[in-house]
Order: C-alpha cells, then sequence, then structure tokens
C-alpha cells in the first residue's frame, strides 16, 4: 500500500483535511504558501562547546543585558572617554550572559546558573534551554559550582516558584558568600538598593537547603578531583574562581572579574557598583589579570561582550586585549 494509503486508512479525517489545505495553497499560488511561513525570532541555540584535556566544556548562553555606564566607578576623564566611545560604538557595553558545563567524563558539573526569572526575566534565563540543546538534562547536572550569590549566576537554579531546576545536583559556594547573603542580620543593615540581591539569594537557595543539596567550603577544600578553588574576594565576600586542569591544559572560571570586559580589561582599575568592597574588586584584578596574560591562561568569562565567552589575555599598554578563542579553536589541543 502506498504511503498516502496508509494515511487515508489511519486517519481519513486528517487526510482529507491536508488535501484541502494542499489544494488551497494550489488555488492561491506557490508565492502565497511561502510567504504564510511564520518567521522565528529565536536566536540559534546558545551553546559552544571546547576540549580542555579531557575535559569537554559547554558554554551555555543566558540571554544578554546592557551595562549601564553609570554602574562603573572611575575618574571623571576616564568615564567622559567611556560615554564618548558609546556614541561611536553604542554596543561597547552589551553584555553576553553565560554559565558553564564541564563534562569530566565523570560527573556533569555547572559553573554558575545563569539568571533564570530573578533578573528582570525578558532577555535572560535561557540557560536550562541551552542546556538541553547542548544535548543534557537539568536532572543530569550532579555538581553546581557557585562564583558567588548574585542572581545573575544562581538564579538559573530555583524556578520563582521555588523548585529546583537541577533536583540532583549538590550545590556549592565558598562559606563567606553563603554567610553574607544569607544573613538576615547583615541584609536589615544594608542599603535599599542593595536589598533584592539578600532577597533573591535567600529565596532561590531555600529549596537546596531543605534537600540537603547546599554545600559550602572554605580555604583549599577538594570537591572535585582536577579543580583548585582560586579566592577572588571583592566583588562580593566569598567571591570564587574554579581552575580545572586536564593533561596540562587549563580553564579558569573567574566569575565577576570584569562586568564591562571592553572597559575593564584596558583600565582594570574602574570598578562596578556592584562590587560589596570596590578597593578589593579592584586589587583582586590587579593581582590577577598579569598572571593570566603571563601564563596565557583560558577564561571563561559569564559576563562578555562575546559569544562565545571564552578567550586569553595579552598584556597591552597599562591594560589587556582580549583574545578570542574561535569556532576554529573548537577541539584545539594546545
Ligand atoms: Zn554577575
Amino acid at each position: 500500500m502506498t504511503l498516502q494509503g496508509n494515511m487515508l486508512k489511519r486517519n481519513p479525517m486528517r487526510f482529507a483535511a491536508g488535501l484541502l489545505v494542499a489544494l488551497a495553497s494550489f488555488v492561491a499560488g506557490p508565492n502565497a504558501a511561502l510567504a504564510a511561513a511564520p518567521q522565528h525570532h529565536d536566536q540559534a541555540p546558545g551553546f559552544y562547546r571546547l576540549k580542555v584535556g579531557d575535559l569537554e566544556v559547554t558554554a551555555l548562553y543566558d540571554g544578554t543585558g546592557v551595562f549601564d555606564p553609570h554602574w562603573l566607578n572611575g575618574t571623571q576623564a576616564m568615564m567622559d572617554g567611556v560615554v564618548k566611545r558609546l556614541h561611536e560604538d553604542p554596543h561597547m557595553l552589551d553584555v553576553v550572559d553565560t554559565g558553564f558545563l564541564v563534562n569530566t567524563g565523570k560527573q556533569l558539573i555547572l559553573v554558575d546558573a545563569g539568571a533564570g526569572a530573578w533578573w528582570g526575566g525578558g532577555a535572560l534565563g535561557r540557560l536550562a534551554g541551552s542546556l538541553r540543546s547542548a544535548g543534557y538534562r537539568p536532572e543530569e547536572v550532579d555538581i553546581v559550582l557557585v562564583t558567588h550569590l548574585h542572581s545573575d549566576h544562581v538564579g538559573g537554579l530555583t524556578t520563582q516558584d521555588g523548585k529546583r531546576v537541577f533536583p540532583n545536583a549538590d550545590v556549592y559556594v565558598a562559606k563567606a558568600d553563603s554567610d553574607f547573603w544569607l544573613s538576615p542580620e547583615i541584609a536589615a543593615k544594608a542599603p535599599k538598593d542593595a536589598q533584592p540581591f539578600f532577597e533573591s539569594a535567600r529565596a532561590i537557595v531555600a529549596p537546596y537547603i531543605q534537600a540537603g543539596k547546599w554545600h559550602t567550603f572554605s580555604g583549599s577544600d577538594t570537591i572535585v578531583d582536577g579543580m583548585q578553588l582560586v579566592p577572588l574576594s571583592g566583588h562580593t565576600p566569598g567571591h570564587t574562581g574554579y581552575e580545572f586542569s586536564s593533561k596540562g591544559q587549563t580553564i579558569l572560571f573567574w566569575g565577576d572579574i570584569v562586568h564591562a570586559q571592553r572597559v575593564q580589561l584596558q583600565h582594570p582599575e574602574v570598578t562596578a557598583m556592584f562590587d560589596t568592597d570596590q578597593t578589593a574588586a579592584a586589587a583582586t584584578r590587579q593581582q590577577l589579570l598579569p598572571k593570566l596574560a603571563r601564563e596565557d591562561v583560558l577564561i571563561a568569562v559569564p559576563h562578555s561582550s562575546f559569544f562565545p565567552p571564552l578567550g586569553r589575555l595579552r598584556k597591552e599598554g597599562s591594560g589587556y586585549t582580549w583574545v578570542p578563542v574561535v569556532f576554529t579553536d573548537q577541539w584545539d589541543e594546545r
């Protein structure tokens, strides 16, 4: 029996309807049928894979945002220069928000979880979808390493109605960050502008604490073989980078060492209003960047101007330029 014959036998009504649609498009002409195809406004699925030794690292797109120049603190002359450059290059402070998945071959580890619905929604909160597009399911994630407890890094952990997005994952964060953002006493004394950060942190973390899946670390605890904790306090009290190594290759997930990549790499002294301790944040950045440039370390950046937000630093004058990983680097063995 032919295919049409089969369809007719199984579902005569659907077959008849299909015939009518085909007939209608024939009557209206072929161009009318083409024009009826809806436009798809979604961007391509946002993920990018890279091999680091035996590790498979996947950058997971969470969404985009625009950094306001008023959120930066620099000298007046410096900030005037930023505003002037923005007129010539309006996308200079655009930011791609990203989390990262590390498949060690034994465990699936997520480093930062994006914003979920906790940072204005809309343009952010696509990380779980990017993870699925990359061939994984949230239930498969074993461990989440959190660089700090701002909602644009942990919002993706929990739905607005308090459900865990990664139900089987153990979540790790520095004790100093957990103690700070989850403390009702510290929250009560914080400025009004900072209150939403405390409130969202408590709400996002609550279901993991309740399930016994919330863990804190201090010092140089071992959480995962081949991964080193890199304390980078300043942006938040327990802000931490995670450095994975395999077969002589290294990648550093550096959290919020920069927010406005195209400003702060050239001017590492510029801070952001979201830095809990501005002086310490600048000092940490000033210490870290020369070392990363010297050692040609591969860096994963949650807030980059580019996607994939992976690359290396090169010293240039008093600042640094960004050398991005490109598609041809995908399985680079260097
Ligand atoms: Zn952030």
